[in-house]
């Protein structure tokens, strides 16, 4: 009998190390210097660098793929965003968004990213977005972990229905709570929205991932009331804060106290760097902000802080393809993490600390661990920030889920190298 069923061999791991993963059933079983093992199926990663899967905690599945329907975007802004897909929610089948949603799934595993946390719009009184998601849940389960996000994304308050149908969506098993604070009527209300969804977690045991505070305004500060609710309802280490865009413009003394209390109350914080750089500072003549939250003070206060993607070709966002690489080289750029060490951390931002802000379970390539990684044509985590490259192997529980040939472009330049792979 084989050592292992399957065995990843020669490659260099996110720290810099070397080691060979030997992986049986759907967990590894050995990790480090293997030769001479026998293993049913070997992958040759020689040189290559061999990651946990890519991870992204926010994401619109019901709406990807639908760029162009009913018509484009015109004004570039998040508020004709919403209002399109308000059209667009109405009109769409359930069939047809399982379509979408399975079609993204599909390119999403391609790209080695394999565990995605969803926000599911509740506002349509319908529900068909929710029915959808949990079917496309339910059919990409074996290879892709998919968690849902109750979404009011018209208000909890704003909406007529909008508490009422986030609490059905909750019932029919959608399991995390969501909500839009900055979008209820007033202050007053996105304050009480907040304080009603944690309590509505706290009930039911649910973690918490808010849009908060997508805003220019600087007045905008539910993330402080956000914090207060975890601190107060103990729901610390289950609370995420998505976008924070707010505090780009926020003054900083103010800040220099609100980062402490997010510390304390562990709540995680989630920017979306390729949508926020376009959406943002949409109002401003120059100089236009960038509109993404203060990411390396809060990394410097001990707040965990992941990269999400948000957005593929849909009312909000004309680009995208599923690569999480994609997510990190823009956040690198905006946020300005240019270190050899910062460079680093945006690739554990889209593995090892989104996985952490999902509360994944057994991730990661460490014995025990789910077998689960994709083999990337680069030699280390910084390089492949800066490649974005081919995602040569990827493996999901155990089984080889997608492939692709190395392909190197072939110069025809007399006295140069025949071919050029731009590894540095
Ligand atoms: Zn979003």
């Amino acid at each position: 009998m084989a050592d292992f069923d399957l065995l990843v061999k020669g490659g260099t791991l996110p720290d810099g190390t070397e080691g060979d993963i030997g992986i049986r059933g759907d967990r590894i079983i050995a990790i480090g210097a293997l030769a001479g093992a026998q293993a049913g199926e070997v992958i040759d990663a020689t040189g290559d660098l061999v990651a946990p899967p890519f991870v992204d905690p926010h994401f619109h599945l019901d709406a990807t793929l639908s760029y162009g329907t009913p018509r484009i975007n015109a004004s570039g802004t998040l508020l004709e965003g919403i209002s399109l897909w308000g059209e667009l929610r109405q009109t769409a089948t359930v069939d047809e968004m399982v379509e979408r949603a399975l079609t993204y799934c599909d390119w999403a595993v391609s790209m080695g990213l394999l565990a995605i946390r969803s926000h599911v719009d509740t506002t349509p009184d319908h529900l068909n977005t929710v029915t959808a998601m949990l079917e496309v849940q339910r059919i990409v389960k074996p290879y892709l972990d998919l968690q849902l996000v109750a979404f009011p994304q018209d208000g909890l308050y704003r909406s007529p229905t909008g508490r009422a149908n986030l609490l059905r969506a909750l019932d029919m098993g959608v399991n995390v709570v969501g909500g839009i604070p900055h979008f209820e009527r007033t202050m007053d209300e996105g304050r009480a929205s907040v304080r009603d969804l944690c309590e509505i977690a706290a009930e039911r045991g649910l973690p918490v991932d808010l849009h908060c505070d997508e805003s220019d305004d600087p007045l905008s500060r539910h993330i402080e009331t956000l914090a207060y609710e975890t601190q107060r309802l103990g729901l610390q280490g289950r609370v995420a804060g998505s976008h924070l865009t707010s505090m780009h413009s926020m003054d900083t003394y103010y800040v220099s106290k609100l980062l402490p209390l997010i510390a304390e109350a562990q709540v995680s914080a989630i920017p979306n760097p390729l949508i926020n750089i376009t959406l943002q500072g949409r109002h401003d003549s120059y100089p236009k902000r960038r509109g993404l939250t203060r990411v390396r003070e809060m990394q410097a206060q001990g707040i965990t802080v992941g990269w999400g993607q948000d957005c593929v070709r849909d009312p909000w966002y004309s680009l995208g393809t599923g690569d999480m690489l994609d997510v990190a080289f823009m956040g690198l750029h905006v946020a300005q993490m240019t270190s050899p060490a910062e460079m680093q951390r945006c690739f554990d931002m889209v593995t090892v600390e989104n996985a952490r802000i999902m509360g994944l379970a057994d991730y990661g390539l460490v014995k025990g661990a789910v077998a689960s990684l994709v083999v990337l044509d680069a030699g280390n985590a910084t390089e492949a920030v800066r490649l974005r490259p081919d995602r040569l192997a990827v493996v999901s529980k155990g089984r080889v889920v997608s492939r692709k040939t190395r392909n190197d472009a072939r110069l025809a330049l007399d006295g140069r190298p025949g071919s050029v792979r731009r590894r540095h």
